[in-house]
């Protein structure tokens, strides 16, 4: 059969460790004998990072920016252990807090569902997308201790020297004190991404704060977003039938725990934060979740929400058998290939994504998988299988569908 062919390129950003052996295994028994694949590659494995100084990361972002689409390996973000491992010149940053930098992005987080992996929460058959927004809040907090008797106030400066004061408490004795801020800028970005993506995805977006109690932070939020909704998107939404719903954070916890998914909850960085995790979890398996920055311009990178599964990578050059989980490093390529279809009007490079996807799920659904999802499956006798050996159970599937 004739390979399918493309005509952008991919921005290839691979990566480290157990997911860097696992992504050359997918492209050789998953993509390259079906597709004529071009991709542009950038090699963000550390070594290559600490040889560069880390502008290889810098390249790939740009390089994202100019084709509008990427797909990204899981990589080290170094600390002091990676220093010494790999002799490093400087502890460079974490390569996705970079490139998210670099587009303005926002991740979306999502769970891809099978038969027979319940989540926790048994109504949400459906996905729930969450939507961190990535910049300020207590990520880029002033704090201070107070040690005793004494007032606190919160000044403004403007440029001209005109002071704003606001006193924030009269202490009677020791206390803590703490300083936030975020940008109209920032917030915007956030915004479009979000109004963006549920267009993208056909999907409901759903934002939440705290704006009773805090009526100019988090107000501002929940302005921004609706000033932005009925100026630029809410035409959009009302055509295709989806909803902008904004609503208290409390209110929405309780409204997400009782639906049955298919949505996507937008949320402040350290609500985002927090109920990813929840949400993460209540669906099973971290091996199981997709991961996809959107820039307010529409350029896309897509990666699996995983790192690079240190300890498994550390058994293979052992030699021992590993049973590392492809399917949402699958799932990155296949979105990243969708969207290069749907840019390029190439139809059969979407149909390939899709059929890709199906065979993926229905190999765990025929009772085929790796470890850490055969304990939480409720197959009866499942296969367990180990890392190459289940991408080849996936491409016998996807060659028989
Ligand atoms: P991790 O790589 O996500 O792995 C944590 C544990 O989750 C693993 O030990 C494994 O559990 C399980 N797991 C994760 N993905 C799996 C898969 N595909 N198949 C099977 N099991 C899977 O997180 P980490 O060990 O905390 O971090 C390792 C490195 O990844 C760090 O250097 C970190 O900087 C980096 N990281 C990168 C990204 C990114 O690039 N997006 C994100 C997070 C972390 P068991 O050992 O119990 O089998
Ligand atoms: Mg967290």
């Amino acid at each position: 059969m004739a390979k399918i062919q493309m005509t952008t390129p991919l921005v290839e950003m691979d990566g480290d460790e157990m997911t860097r052996i696992l992504w050359q295994m997918i492209k050789d028994e998953l993509l390259l004998p079906y597709i004529d694949l071009k991709t542009e590659y950038y090699d963000l494995g550390l070594e290559y990072r600490n040889e560069t100084n880390d502008q290889v990361t810098i390249d790939s972002a740009e390089a994202t920016k100019k084709y509008g689409v990427a797909v990204k390996c899981a990589t080290i973000t170094p600390n002091a252990a990676r220093m010494e491992e790999y002799d490093l010149k400087e502890m460079w940053k974490s390569p996705n807090g970079t490139i998210r930098a670099a587009l303005d992005g926002t991740v979306f987080r999502a769970p891809i569902l099978v038969k027979g992996i319940i989540p926790y929460v048994s109504n949400w058959t459906k996905p729930i997308t969450i939507a961190r927004h990535a910049y300020g809040d207590v990520y880029k907090n002033t704090e201070i201790k107070v040690p005793g008797k004494g007032k606190a106030e919160l000044v403004f400066t403007a440029e001209d020297g005109t002071e704003t004061r606001e006193v924030i408490h009269e202490f009677n004795g020791e206390g803590i004190l703490q300083g936030i801020h975020n940008t109209k800028e920032s917030i915007s970005s956030f915004a479009r991404a979000c109004f963006s993506y549920a267009i993208d995805t056909k999907q409901d977006l759903w934002f939440s704060t705290k704006d009773t109690i805090s009526k100019k932070y988090d107000h501002t939020f929940k302005d921004i977003f609706q000033e932005i909704y009925d100026a630029e998107y809410k035409e959009k939404f009302e055509e295709l039938g989806i909803e902008y719903f904004y609503t208290l954070i409390d209110d929405a916890v309780a409204r997400v725990i009782r639906s049955e998914g298919g949505f996507i909850w937008a949320c402040k960085n350290y609500d985002g934060d927090v109920m990813s995790d929840m949400v993460a979890t209540a669906y099973g398996d971290l091996s199981m979740m997709t991961s996809v920055l959107v820039s307010p311009s529409g350029v896309y990178e897509y990666e699996a929400a995983h790192g690079t599964v240190q300890q498994h990578y550390y058994k293979h050059l052992r030699g021992e058998e590993t049973s590392t989980n492809g399917i949402a490093t699958i799932f990155a390529w296949t979105g990243a290939l969708r969207k290069r279809g749907e840019l390029d009007n190439i139809p059969e490079l979407m149909e390939f994504a899709d059929k890709l996807e199906r065979a993926c799920i229905k190999t765990v659904e025929d009772g085929k998988m790796t470890r850490s999802l055969s304990l939480i499956s409720s197959c009866e006798n499942p296969v367990v299988l180990n890392s190459q050996d289940f991408i080849k159970a996936i491409r016998e599937t996807f060659d028989a569908l």
